[in-house]
């Protein structure tokens, strides 16, 4: 196969005229009967370098998605560019018709579900049908170190393993080094197969800012950013909650989703919004996966994303087009404390994985740093120390080292007994009596009043990173507990350092200059 051919279907069927980044690098094996990792980022063209193969190789490639909307998304815009595709799901109707088709080997591409991929009667399915590839997307979903792990992709391997001719093709936009080796192993994919695009997105513009006035926060972006955004919000309550709220106050057009909206509406919305110049969708992380909307110009997250991965995935939605960009997260501590409870509901063997993300994200959030560097080490890469595309880099944060007042302030929560929320604690470190301070015998304590008027404003900050990074953990009651690594902190033994943004009112946009 030459590589004229290969351009001359890619102009016919998709109307391109080049291949973007490693798009041809995977083609290149794929049609050499090589199997392939392909960690490309979201919106690097994944579905292309299956599909592509898979009008021109005799045979079906089969196709495994962990999402049936997904799937009749992909259906649907491989049918507009007349490629001979059906999905097989319990949604659809057309199911006996469909094996008809895969048999008589007139289907490019077959979509199925990896729970339908691992059932005998799939397998033997296969053995009458003609295959030419075996795709499979999202396939960090295979590894427990993924941050979406699905037991059935498990089953993929003894299935593909009954057809040792068929190449493998598994894609995902989302593996650190760990995941990766994982997935190689777990798909039976040699480590040469591996092949992984650059993550940068340089158009986008990274800001993380302390959630200090939600609404009015957003409102300032949306003044910034006239083009169409996101914003993500952890649940449905507050989707519908910010979308009222934004509309009534910017007069932008806002509109909500999430998955517990009637399915219409959900794809009126969603049509209503890739078809808007100006739209801002409040929704939950449903929302974006499959979306072809190149132009969105921000995207913006009310509270923390579950992980880097998750982070980056979200924000990848932003400036697809190549235009400038903003993503801007606005955190908040008790984000982390909630994050830090859930873990103890996670299955056992899964926390310490967890942990390790949710360090990662805090690390990203407190860092003084450049937040693209941070990001594209996370993913495996060795990029310069600055960019000078995000906030830290545009206007660099003070760090301060506040060791002894981070001992100060554990103590005293140590002292008042873990049980007192950060209100009672800080009176009680900058000496203020009151009521309950007198009556629990507090003014009496060694660090009463041990906090001077110039280190007061650097609490509040402080005890946010604290809880960022665990050493500070929430009560049932709202109180402050130690946690992590407190003790370490307090012996002296770790040090607490945190950036000081003074950039209080601006939201990402804006440069150096207010
Ligand atoms: P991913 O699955 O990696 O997030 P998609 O496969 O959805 O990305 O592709 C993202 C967008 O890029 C789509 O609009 C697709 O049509 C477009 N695209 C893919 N490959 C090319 C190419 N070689 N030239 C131009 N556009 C492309
Ligand atoms: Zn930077």
């Amino acid at each position: 196969m030459t590589r004229d051919a290969l351009l001359d279907q890619l102009h016919t069927t998709f109307g391109f005229s080049a291949f973007r980044g490693v798009q041809e690098q995977v083609l290149a094996r794929v049609m050499a009967g090589q199997s392939t990792l392909a960690i490309m980022p979201t919106g690097a063209g994944k579905s292309l370098t299956y599909q592509l193969p898979a009008v021109m190789l005799a045979g079906t490639c089969v196709v495994v998605s962990p999402l049936i909307a997904l799937m009749h998304d992909q259906l649907r815009a491989a049918t507009a560019n007349g490629i001979r595709a059906a999905t097989l799901t319990s949604a659809d109707m057309d199911r006996a018709e469909t094996i008809e088709r895969f048999r008589a080997g007139t289907l490019d591409l077959l979509y199925v579900a990896p729970e339908r991929a691992s059932q005998p009667h799939f397998r033997e399915l296969l053995t009458t049908a003609p295959l030419s590839l075996f795709a499979i997307d999202e396939a960090h979903c295979v590894s427990e170190w993924g941050h979406d792990f699905r037991p059935d992709y498990r089953l993929l391997r003894p299935l593909m393993d009954a057809f040792p001719d068929v190449p493998r093709l598994a894609l995902t936009a989302t593996a650190d080094r760990h995941t990766r080796a994982d997935v190689l192993t777990q798909l039976g994919i040699g480590e040469d197969g591996l092949i992984v695009a650059g993550f940068d997105r340089p158009n986008i513009r990274y800001a993380i800012r302390h959630r200090d006035s939600l609404l009015q926060q957003l409102k300032t972006l949306l003044a910034e950013q006239p083009g169409p955004g996101i914003v993500y919000a952890p649940t449905r309550k507050k989707v519908e909650e910010l979308a009222e709220k934004l509309s009534a106050a910017t007069g932008r057009p806002v509109l909500p989703y999430h998955a517990g909206l009637d399915p219409q509406v959900r794809s009126a919305n969603q049509a209503a919004f890739v078809a808007s110049e100006d739209m801002v969708m409040v929704a939950t992380v449903a929302f974006g996966m499959g979306i072809d909307k190149p132009d969105v110009r921000f995207v913006a997250h009310a509270g923390i994303p579950k992980s880097i991965e998750g982070y980056y995935q979200e924000t990848g939605r932003a400036g697809r087009d190549g235009d400038p960009a903003v993503a801007l997260m606005l955190w908040a501590a008790e984000d982390f404390a909630r994050a830090r409870h859930r873990l103890a509901e996670v299955e056992e063997h899964r926390q310490a994985g967890e942990r390790t993300r949710l360090d990662a994200l805090a690390a990203l959030v407190e860092t003084g740093a450049c937040r693209r560097a941070v990001l594209l080490r996370h993913f495996g890469e060795d990029p310069p120390q600055t960019c000078g595309n995000c906030d830290n880099c545009l206007d660099a944060p003070g760090i301060v080292d506040v060791t002894e007042l981070a001992r100060k302030l554990l103590s005293a929560v140590y002292r008042t007994g873990q049980t007192y929320g950060f209100g009672h604690v800080e009176k009680v470190l900058l000496g203020q009596e009151d009521e309950r301070v007198t009556a629990r015998g507090h003014d009496r304590l060694s660090v009463f009043g041990i906090v001077g008027s110039d280190e007061a404003p650097l609490l509040k900050p402080l005890m946010r990173a604290l809880q960022a990074r665990g050493s500070l953990v929430p009560t049932e009651h709202g109180g402050l507990a130690l946690g992590g690594d407190a003790r370490d902190v307090l012996k002296g033994e770790a040090a607490v350092l945190i950036a000081l943004q003074p950039r209080r009112e601006r939201s990402g946009r804006s440069g150096r200059r207010e």
